[in-house]
Order: C-alpha cells, then structure tokens, then sequence
C-alpha cells in the first residue's frame, strides 16, 4: 500500500501543527510521500508566507533591500525550527538562501517572482524532512527540479510536463519518507517556475499518479466536503464519498475545497483521492473515486457562485437559419472569449459567460457585430448572474427532482433566469440574480437536506491555505 499525502499551508503553519503532520504520518506506514505546502496562516488575520515572498520579489524586484521582508520570512521557519531540537539556526539558513535568489538572474519579472515564491514550499520541505528524521521517522528531502518535476515555462502559471510522470516514478524505491515540496518545479531551460496559486494540490495529484498510489491523501483544516456552504447553510451533512464528475461540477460551481484543475492527473489515473482533515485525523473525511452506490433521486450536493453574465439574441424564425448558433459563437471565438453554457429556445439563444472576461470595450463590440453580422431582433447583455448547481449521480433518471427544486425557489421568492440540466444529466444548473444566490441556496438547501440535530461540530470552509 503507498499513499501520497499532501498537506496543505495551515497544517505546517507552525510548530504545533507540524506535530500533528508528524503524528499523522507516523500512525500510518503507508503514507511514504508527503507533499507540502508552505506555512500559511496561523490565524485568520496573518500572512501566509506564499504572499510574503511576493512581497520580497517586489520589494527587491523594484531595487530595494528587501531585508525586512526577509527578515519576516526567515522568523517564521525560525519559529517552527525553534520548538524541535537540533534544527540548527534555520532562520539564518532562509535568510542567506532568499538573499542568494535575490541575488539571481534578473532578465524576466515573473521568473525572478518565481524563483523566491518556490523557497516558501521548499524550505518547508526541508525543514519537515529534518525534524521528522530527528524525531525518529527517517525522511529525505527531495527537489522536485532534481526530481524530474518538469513545468512549462510560464512563471506563476506552469503546467506540468508529461515527460514528468516516468521521472518522478523512481520516487516508489526510496526507503525513507520522501518530503516533497509542492507548488513549483524546474524548467526545460533550467529555471524555476510555480503552478497556479494553491498549486500543491496538482503537485500531489501529479505525484500520485506517477508513482501509483492507492490513495492520494488531501490533508487540509476541514472534516469533509460538505454538501452546501457551511458558512451559508451550516445543517448542512458531510459528504463521505464522491465521484470524481461530481467533485468536478461542485467546484465549477463554487466548491473551494479544490481548485478545479488540481486533481486531474489523479483522476486520470484512476486514483483515488481523500480530503481529510489535520486538526481531526479521525473524522473519516471524504473520498473521491471513479465510481460509488448511490440512492436514486438523492442530490450530493448543492454549490453557487457569482459572476457570470448572459449575451441573450432573440430573431424570429430562428430555429430555421442554418449556421446562426455558429457564426454567434465564432463572433466570441474572434473576440477571445470562452463561453459557459448556452441554453436555447425556438428563436433565442443565451450565451452564459463569465462577467468579468466581457469587459466593457469587448460588450460593445460584440453587440454591434452581432448586429451587423446576424441582423438579430433584439441582443442584450445581462450581468449580475449567479449559477447554483444540484448536482449528484442518483439524479438521473429521477422523475420530480426538478419539480421539487423550483418550488422550493419559487416558495422563496427567487426567479429563475435559467435552468439548464448537464447533459450528463447529474446536474441541473440554476441561473438566478447574484443577489438572489444566498436566499436560493438555503431554499435548495432546506429542500433536499432538511435541517435535523446534529452532535458534530460546525464547520468552517477551508480558510488558511
Ligand atoms: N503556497 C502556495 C499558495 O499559497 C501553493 C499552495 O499552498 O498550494 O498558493
């Protein structure tokens, strides 16, 4: 059995959270690859170290000193090392190692950012596989540019190589645990380069699948997915077991738990994937996996998010004109824009987009080419549109779902704009006012998970990472 856990900024966000890493990982052999995260915040009001990097990038990118920023950086790794013996002076290791980066190439903005942003990650890495070795589980450090953890070269927005999958397989033969710092890897050139923000998600899914794990552990500062918001609905029931489709349709709609993309190498392997919790090992957390029983007629869960705005074209006699939804789409194609959904009547069709890729300027010119080019009766634009999805495998084939939905917006007053049901028919997407999504959500929230007494307690979305 192999387990690839990741943790994530709040669980190494000091020391006391270290040691409950260390705990975790030594109840359980098989968890032999640990990615982490660099410290984040420690309380609601703090820094995480990822941001303070950036700081320092800036700071000495515009040609200062940089030395308080750090100085603030070096104290927080000082902080950890200090509460476990015979870490040596790792604040003063830090602060010679940024000032060496600072120091570095200088030819590209975003490569210079890159290079100090990875140094959070990886002095994280180095110091848990330092303390874990002093405190009796054998650990080794390794550097994911070393390692094979190939990227693209677009700094603070890489993708990772396929060529990196065989490379990082070797990872299966080493004996010790191996500490792997997430979010960044090495260039086909030879430089630094990090993922998207919140990026060691991917770097443990990546892992994952090259070395085959049975499971691919995500340890953050929740119990569990939860099938609404807590923070808007906290009755809401954990979710012990999800399919990778529908952990994919949640976040679309808001689900922060993943960013969207992070888990798709272990998807694509097959790999099952558990969210568990640092600060309560013992709750059973969720598990995503290809496949799982379900309850015909039951939703998983329920997510909104904002943002999104509607290109409506109404002509009559629509239905019969040959190419009319092409040319529409080629128009945002030329324009650069990527649309959502289109959801269609006899002679209308809506294009749902995301608000803030249609800005003014490109609004303007698309509805005076639709006019021009599609000689429509009537286009408009609408923004301030929120999407909420039900989503769940037991949805299909279920007759009344949708009844019970719409009666329970309609009961509390919130007008539907839009309905659209998934083609996968796992989901059915409702469009409602922005300022309507909470009201809406709660609604959804009270019809298909009634609030009951509960003995566990509330829980927070994810917050430090
Ligand atoms: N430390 C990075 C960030 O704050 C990456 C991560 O935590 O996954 O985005």
């Amino acid at each position: 059995m192999l387990k690839v856990a990741k943790f994530g900024g709040t669980s190494v966000a000091n020391a006391q959270q270290v040691h409950k890493v260390m705990d975790i990982v030594r109840a359980d052999s098989s968890r032999r690859i640990i990615v982490v995260s660099a410290p984040g915040k420690r309380h609601p009001a703090d820094r995480k170290i990822t941001d303070m990097l950036i700081d320092c990038a800036n700071a000495a990118w515009a040609g200062g000193s940089a030395e308080a920023e750090i100085a603030a950086v070096a104290e927080r790794f000082g902080e950890i090392a200090a509460a476990f013996d015979g870490t040596g002076d790792v604040a003063a290791e830090v602060a010679e190692d940024l000032r060496r980066r600072i120091a570095g190439p200088r030819d590209d903005r975003g490569r210079f950012t890159d290079t100090l942003k990875a140094a959070g990650e990886d002095h994280c890495a180095r110091l848990v596989a330092k303390i874990f070795t002093r405190e009796g589980i054998p650990a080794r450090y390794v550097n994911p540019v070393e390692a094979g953890f190939l990227l693209s070269s677009e700094p603070g927005n890489a993708q990772v190589l396929e060529s990196s999958y065989d490379r990082l397989e070797a990872l299966r033969d080493i004996s010790e645990r191996v500490i792997f710092p997430g979010f960044f890897g090495g260039t086909s050139e030879g430089t630094i380069a990090t993922l998207p923000r919140g990026g060691s998600d991917t770097t443990g899914a990546v892992l994952a699948a090259a070395v085959k794990a049975d499971e691919y552990e995500n340890f953050t500062d929740v119990d569990s997915v939860y099938a609404v918001d807590p923070a808007i609905y906290p009755e809401a029931p954990p979710i012990p077991l999800l399919t990778y489709r529908e952990m994919r349709e949640l976040s679309y709609a808001g689900f922060n738990v993943f960013q969207d993309e992070a888990i798709v190498p272990a998807v694509r392997a097959g790999i099952p994937i558990r969210i568990r919790n640092t600060n309560r090992p013992e709750a059973p957390g969720t598990r995503i996996t290809a496949e799982r029983p379900y309850v015909t007629g039951e939703v998983a869960g329920i997510a909104g998010s904002e943002g999104f705005c509607t290109i409506f074209v109404d002509k009559y006699l629509m239905n019969r004109e040959i190419g009319f939804g092409r040319r529409l789409l080629q128009i945002l194609e030329e324009e650069g824009l990527p649309y959502e959904h289109q959801p269609s009547g006899i002679d209308s069709l809506s294009t749902i987009l995301r608000a803030d890729r249609l800005t003014p300027e490109k609004e303007a010119k698309i509805i005076s080419r639709v006019h021009a080019e599609l000689k429509p009766d009537d286009v408009v634009v609408e923004r301030g549109l929120a999407l909420i999805m039900l989503v769940g495998e037991g949805m299909r084939y279920t007759v009344g779902l949708a009844a019970r939905a719409t009666r329970a917006l309609a009961k509390a007053g919130v007008n539907i704009e839009m309905i659209n049901q998934g083609s996968s028919e796992i989901s059915i997407m409702f469009g409602v006012k922005d300022a309507d999504r909470r009201r809406a959500m709660i609604a959804l929230a009270e019809e298909f998970f009634p609030k009951r007494k509960r003995s566990r307690g509330r829980a927070r979305p994810r917050s430090g990472e």
